[in-house]
């Protein structure tokens, strides 16, 4: 007779979560969700087809495929907990939506979360602000945006401009916002949004992309949202183009200088796109960067 549990039909991977140490701050890195697609061809903008494939393949993907994953940190600061970024929560594809499940595994519940910091207004990094009914994902949180995101997103006439394929972006910015009015709040390039937490400009891939700096005791980790996708690729390509970014040639500028300024000073990163658990640093290969992951459990 078939054992019964090991019969039992798997759900997905076990909670996924990596706990580590910025100073004497805890940070933890939370697995949201992987989500594989079509790479239409294209996908990148300014790079012959063969050479594109042949990046995606040569980390492993398939053939026309392009995987991505989401992975928000959270912060432990002295008496509160900050959240960065929150993926798609259970508002995007199904293969998403565990940042709240796997918060809980770390030992938090949502209503823990003090803040949540924003690094730009993409649809996997702000869906996750409210559940699927529409109430605030995190009750107790104040939300902080980039104010030079807000001004885009935000404005009438960008939306009325906007390519057709922008539009959904701008609609759910103002569902998002709506939906959380008074419990929002802006943040200038520069700040210190909270202690030991420092808001940096990143434009290019949105035009207010914000990267987050933390540091205590002499340490620090840069937090650099989508200013590389996936790195093991956009690293090492960094005059890519991908359909992603919003001002390309712009986008291809600060991925340079971000990633140019990270290697010389072997400056500790976070990728939000990049293979979980998102951490590592980047050295000069060739004409670009290579993406070096930490290794677990240091
Ligand atoms: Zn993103």
């Amino acid at each position: 007779m078939a054992d019964a549990v090991s019969a039992a039909p798997g759900t997905g991977n076990t909670p996924a979560y990596y706990r580590s140490s910025v100073g004497d701050l805890s940070v933890v890195a939370l697995h949201e969700g992987t989500v594989t697609r079509e790479r239409a061809a294209g996908f990148v903008r300014n790079a012959a087809e063969d050479k594109v494939e042949a990046a995606f393949s040569g980390i492993g993907l398939a053939p026309g495929t392009l995987t991505l994953t989401f992975t928000p940190l959270a912060v432990e600061l002295p008496g509160e907990l900050v959240l960065i970024d929150t993926g798609y929560g259970d508002n995007g594809p199904s293969t998403t939506g565990r940042l709240r499940e796997n918060l809980r595994a770390a030992g938090y519940v949502p209503q823990d979360v003090g803040t949540v910091l924003i690094s730009h207004f993409h649809t996997d990094h702000i869906s996750g602000l409210l559940t699927k009914a529409g109430e605030p994902a995190f009750p107790r949180a104040r939300i902080l945006v980039p104010q030079a995101e807000w001004d885009y997103w935000m404005n009438e006439d960008n939306f009325a401009n906007a390519p057709d394929r922008l539009k959904p972006n701008f609609e759910l910015c103002r569902k998002v916002f709506d939906a959380l009015s008074g419990g929002t709040g802006t943040f200038q390039w520069g700040d210190e949004v909270k202690p030991g937490v420092t808001a940096l400009p990143a434009a290019g891939h949105t035009p207010g992309q914000t990267m987050f700096r933390i540091s205590d005791r002499g340490e620090s980790l840069l937090f650099v949202a989508d200013v590389t996708n996936n790195p093991f690729v956009f690293a090492r390509h960094p005059g890519w183009q991908p359909g992603f970014d919003i001002m390309p040639e712009e986008a291809v500028r600060c991925r340079r200088a971000v990633l140019a300024e990270a290697a010389s000073q072997g400056a500790r990163l976070f990728f939000f796109h990049a293979p979980f658990p998102g951490l590592g640093v980047v050295r000069p290969e060739q004409d670009g960067y290579a993406f070096v992951p930490q290794i677990w459990g240091t």
